[in-house]
């Protein structure tokens, strides 16, 4: 319903009269695994918020576990309010989730909900997300992200020399589930990106300390790496420090995606953990707890690195002064060019321009074809 408040001429709001969700469970091309984890399929939460007339989405990748907890719990917690009120809503949304631990699935949920609800209140206004949200940059730098320690040199080639051939400068591959095969898989890698690409690693936490930092010395040393992401585990604050204590000049260490709040931002970079800060929109409490953990990190003078979901994330990084980059990765730029028209490609040297010219983040469900995938 539109209420227009006597004394405030032409101000009107919005409330929110519904959320809905469904979640799509996509397999993977061909089989994926890290240096941690194998998996097979991908699961895309989509949330989707009614007022006005209109509808935001927003999304996490998650398990449908989440849908639950959006349509039933969070959905009491939103129904009825102003649509235009979202930073009121999230900090509501994360009172409402106290006692089940504002991380992880719950946080998920949230991030997906808060997703939603920015891009609703972009379409009210007619503006696009980027808009809404104050753009410090025209285009966001995203790096090709893949090489999965699944795949066979040829196919480790050909996806990280596509990057390159599509104009993509920086590219990143998977180590440290066979450390025996990685010198082998980084030659294979930097040959099939040439000495002008900047190579990134992640280890996802495969390493412990003393191992990680000789591999330091070996990423840097002996194939010109830029980035070693995860080196051990994001939960061991003092051993990525360690690790940054005695890596190579010119070897960023780099972790966060995982981050579920930005308190836990504020706790990683306390610790001096890293040098770029990671953080990912379907995961930190949604766009807004992006932003705050990004503010965060630039207290400590520290760049933010957007993890995946980058259809969606991109309109957030355009928002954030101390950007460094977002990662274009493989399973989520397959899965949203399947299942959203309006998602855009790199151009001009791997730059991603949100859309300004459609309201909101320009995406939407294309239903038809992602009803075969639904699993909630
Ligand atoms: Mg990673």
């Amino acid at each position: 319903m539109r209420t227009t408040y006597p004394g405030y001429a032409g101000f009107m709001s919005d409330e929110v009269t519904a959320l809905r969700a469904a979640a799509y469970q996509v397999p993977t091309d061909q089989p994926e695994s890290d240096g941690t984890l194998e998996w097979s399929s991908t699961v895309l939460v989509v949330v989707e918020a009614d007022a006005g007339g209109r509808a935001g989405l927003g999304y996490t990748y998650a398990h449908q576990s989440v849908v639950p907890l959006v349509t039933s719990m969070l959905a009491d917690v939103v129904t009825g309010r102003d649509a235009d009120d979202v930073r009121r809503t999230w900090h509501a949304m994360v009172r409402a989730i106290r006692n089940l631990g504002t991380t992880g699935l719950a946080a998920m949920a949230v991030s997906a909900v808060d997703n939603a609800l920015w891009d609703l209140k972009a379409r009210l206004h007619e503006m696009s997300l980027v808009d809404l949200l104050g753009p410090a940059h025209e285009s966001v730098p995203a790096y090709g992200s893949g090489g999965f320690t699944s795949y066979d040199d040829n196919a480790l080639a050909a996806q990280l020399g596509g990057w390159v051939e599509q104009g993509i400068p920086r590219v990143k591959l998977k180590i440290g589930r066979r450390p025996g095969d990685d010198r082998h898989r980084l030659e294979v890698a930097r040959k099939a990106v040439g000495d002008g690409t900047a190579l990134y690693a992640d280890a996802n936490g495969a390493y412990g300390v003393s191992q990680a930092v000789e591999w330091s010395h070996v990423l840097r040393g002996e194939f010109g790496v830029e980035w070693f992401e995860e080196p051990v585990s994001s939960d061991d604050l003092a051993g990525l420090r360690a690790v940054r204590e005695r890596r190579p000049g010119g070897l960023d260490v780099t972790a966060g995606e995982y981050l579920p709040n930005p308190w836990s931002a504020r706790a990683m970079l306390d610790a001096h953990a890293v040098d770029c800060l990671q953080l990912d929109v379907t995961r930190c409490l949604g766009i807004t707890g992006f932003l705050d953990a990004a503010a965060v990190a630039a207290a400590y003078q520290i760049d933010v690195s957007a993890h995946c979901a980058p259809q969606q994330s991109m309109h957030a990084c355009a928002a954030v002064t101390m950007l460094r980059h977002l990662e274009w990765f493989h399973d989520h730029t397959r899965i949203e060019s399947m299942l959203f028209d309006g998602a855009v490609e790199p151009s001009d040297g791997g730059l991603l321009r949100p859309r300004r010219d459609a309201a909101g983040n320009g995406l939407s469900l294309r239903r038809s074809d992602a009803e075969r995938f639904r699993v909630a």
